[in-house]
């Protein structure tokens, strides 16, 4: 059923070189958040590669074909053989080893274009990296080509319109440091080092999306070169626009330039943090429905968190208002009232305090996905007790529950975002994080099982930005009854399925 151009290779031969603690994995997911891959700046530029040898069993261009592109300063193309290959190759997630055969290293839209073209004249599938943080590695292939976008990372804010432009290569980190400067905010996710164009293209929930929308609700314009390598912009067209927002990861284009509308950023930004100890399962299920009754109040100002490991949970609420409102104060008092331990508020200026949410650089050994958007505690009632007890036999496994709801949840948005998920309050996620390559299969199995537990319970609407491999009806889960019209963007920008990842949309 899916797609095999993906290795899942448990071989890791750097395995040795960047050990990650348990704790350091708790304090990642609470975190959320890790630091920027350096930037590699190679000095030559390469003309394309042609096909090796190795590549004589495969179908040649026909004769009648054109003739494969000129040399072009645009891309750089680097094959196995090539030193940098290594650096562009590895995504953030450790357990996925690709191996493409060339990796186009665009530094600008031309290039873009250019290596588009490169690969449909050598027949390559075309996988499209821009900040590497997929869970499941879709921005790398196996034998296909990647187009890699890490230096296309330019931003630049318009003091008159209040917008911001960013390249693809741009970072979460990047972006709120940049805007910063300008007092100027786009909300976006608490991880540095996530990508500014895969968070868009998939939707972009975080501490700021109850007050203001999803990242991709704040996106006015992209452009887009198509399947043949054409260029389109989203100006007068409002159906690439529309996908563009939660329906565009490695679909049917590569978005070369997004245009947001930004906010004004919030002074200070406030953390308050429970921890509950001891917990069995029957504990911790009486503190999530807790939880999900008081989140019922929480201001919009807010984002909350349910964060459940093997015996401890914590709770984390974050606010941007100066001072917590009576609401939000009475909320916080009942948490104290329960919590093991209650830890000062931490509040800080908002770029300090998101630095602060920077953890690792990784790459990191991990299995997320998502657990499922659930309405209130009732989607979850049947369900959670099984789970935490299949969660305790995988070391270094955590339940995350976000919230939603507040500017997300505004049904004019509705027809405006191929994100299809809007009346949805909550999203989990499971997640594991584990230190070494044999230690891949054991974690895998539980994830699968959990998965398959939330599933037989009814839950089955699931984040396109947090994808599970191993979910069924992917079509629906991700895209609801939008997934009709995205198969007609893909015939439309991508007829021959150059762009393609094991859950990509399909005409
Ligand atoms: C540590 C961590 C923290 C996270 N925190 C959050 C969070 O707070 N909020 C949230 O909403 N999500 C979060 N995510 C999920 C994140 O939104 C997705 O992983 C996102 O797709 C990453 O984008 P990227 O550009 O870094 O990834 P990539 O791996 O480069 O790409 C991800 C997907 O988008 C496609 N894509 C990338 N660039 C383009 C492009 N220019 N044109 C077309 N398609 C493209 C790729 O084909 C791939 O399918 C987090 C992920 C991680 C690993």
């Amino acid at each position: 059923m899916r797609k095999s151009i993906h290795s899942k290779s448990t071989k890791d031969q750097s395995e040795s070189t960047n050990p990650v603690s348990r704790r350091s994995f708790l304090m990642t997911s609470i975190a959320l958040s890790l630091g920027i891959p350096g930037c590699f700046n190679p000095q030559v530029t390469k003309n394309p590669v042609e096909p090796t040898a190795t590549d004589k069993n495969k179908p040649q261009p026909p004769s009648k074909q054109p003739q494969p592109p000129s040399a072009s300063n645009d891309v750089i193309y680097y094959t196995r053989n090539d030193a940098e290959y290594a650096t562009y190759k590895q995504p953030f997630n450790k357990r996925i080893q690709a191996s493409p055969k060339v990796i186009a290293v665009c530094l600008n839209e031309k290039g873009v274009q250019h290596a588009v073209r490169y690969a449909r004249y050598y027949k390559l599938p075309i996988a499209i990296k821009s900040g590497g943080h997929s869970f499941e590695g879709y921005s790398v292939n196996d034998d296909g080509l990647v187009i890699e976008l890490s230096r296309m990372n330019k931003l630049s804010y318009d003091p008159a319109s209040k917008t911001v432009t960013a390249q693809p290569g741009c970072k979460l980190a990047d972006v709120y440091e940049y805007l910063a400067k300008f007092n100027r905010l786009l909300p976006a996710g608490s991880c540095g080092g996530v990508g500014v164009a895969g968070l868009t293209l998939g939707g972009g929930y975080g501490f700021f999306s109850r007050k203001m929308g999803l990242t991709c609700d704040n996106l006015l314009h992209t452009r887009l070169v198509d399947g043949k390598g054409s260029l389109h912009k989203t100006a007068n067209n409002p159906e690439l626009l529309w996908g563009s927002k939660g329906g565009g990861n490695g679909n049917y284009g590569v978005t070369t330039q997004f245009v947001f509308k930004t906010h004004p950023a919030p002074r200070n930004f406030t953390s308050y943090l429970y921890k509950f100890y001891q917990l069995d399962s029957v504990k911790a299920k009486e503190l999530a429905r807790f939880w999900f009754e008081q989140m019922k109040t929480l201001p919009n100002t807010c984002y909350g968190s349910y964060i459940l490991g093997h015996k401890t949970l914590t709770i984390l609420v974050t606010d941007t208002e100066e001072q917590p409102t009576p609401v939000l104060s009475a909320l916080l008092n009942k948490f104290k009232a329960k919590a093991s331990r209650t830890y000062s508020p931490s509040k800080r200026p908002l770029l300090e305090a998101l630095q602060r949410y920077q953890g690792r650089s990784g790459p990191l050994y991990f299995k997320n996905v998502s657990a499922g958007y659930y309405r209130s505690f009732a989607d979850l009632d049947k369900v959670f007790i099984s789970v935490h007890q299949r969660m305790r036999k995988q070391r270094g496994m955590l339940l995350q529950i976000n919230t939603l709801g507040g500017a997300i949840n505004n049904p004019q948005l509705e027809a405006s975002a191929a994100y299809p998920h809007r009346k949805e309050l909550f999203l989990g996620e499971l997640q594991v994080y584990w230190d070494k390559a044999s230690q891949i299969a054991k974690a895998v199995k539980s994830v699968q099982e959990i998965q398959t537990m939330f599933t037989k319970s009814g839950i089955t609407k699931h984040y396109r930005n947090y994808p599970d491999i191993d979910l069924p009806n992917w079509q629906q889960a991700y895209y609801g009854d939008n997934y009709a019209r995205l198969q007609g963007l893909k015939r439309k920008y991508d007829p021959d399925n150059v762009f393609q990842h094991p859950q990509s949309v399909t005409s």
